[in-house]
């Protein structure tokens, strides 16, 4: 296992032990998968879109920005592999404030190794990086491409539910 991928799967388990630590209620619904439903995009680094590929199941193309195509029958088929917004967001209001707080430490460390291997920062959605990584279906376009204002979440919580 490479230098990076070992620190990248550090911060993971950090983020996992914070996670269970704060204990937030998972209704287990499967919305927060399926972003056009429940109103929010899932957005990851480069780092986590190479681990993910590496041992998520394969999926069809194009992926669109609606859901993940690892969630079937609502569950997730990717689980071990999973980005850091996956592991992190959960719907619990009473957790909002510390799921925040997870997400900015995880997010400026892996930026920290970015900085530290000079491997440089690509953030973006995961349709966009699972439709670039078997260079199949129709362009990106760069719409889906775009940075959040605030670059700091991995599933930012663009507009709660309604309703
Ligand atoms: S990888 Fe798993 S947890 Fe993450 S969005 Fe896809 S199905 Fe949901």
């Amino acid at each position: 296992m490479n230098e990076v991928r070992r620190k990248v799967l550090s911060i993971y388990a950090e983020a996992d032990a914070a996670v269970a630590a704060a204990g937030p209620r998972c209704d287990a619904s499967g919305r927060c998968c399926r972003f056009t439903e429940y109103g929010h995009t899932l957005f990851i680094s480069h780092f986590e879109a190479e681990i993910l590929l590496e041992t998520a199941p394969p999926y069809s193309q194009p992926v669109t920005r609606d859901g993940c195509p690892f969630q079937i029958n609502g569950l997730c088929t990717a689980r071990e592999s999973r980005p850091l917004g996956c592991r992190i967001y959960f719907c619990d209001p009473t957790y909002t404030d510390r799921m925040v707080e997870i997400t900015e430490t995880a997010i400026a460390k892996l930026k920290a190794i970015a900085n530290e291997h000079d491997t440089g920062w690509n953030y973006a959605t995961l349709h966009h990086f699972l439709n670039a990584a078997r260079q199949q279906g129709p362009a990106v376009s760069p719409a889906d491409n775009m940075i959040p204002p605030d670059s700091r979440f991995s599933l930012p919580v663009v507009q709660p539910p309604t309703g």
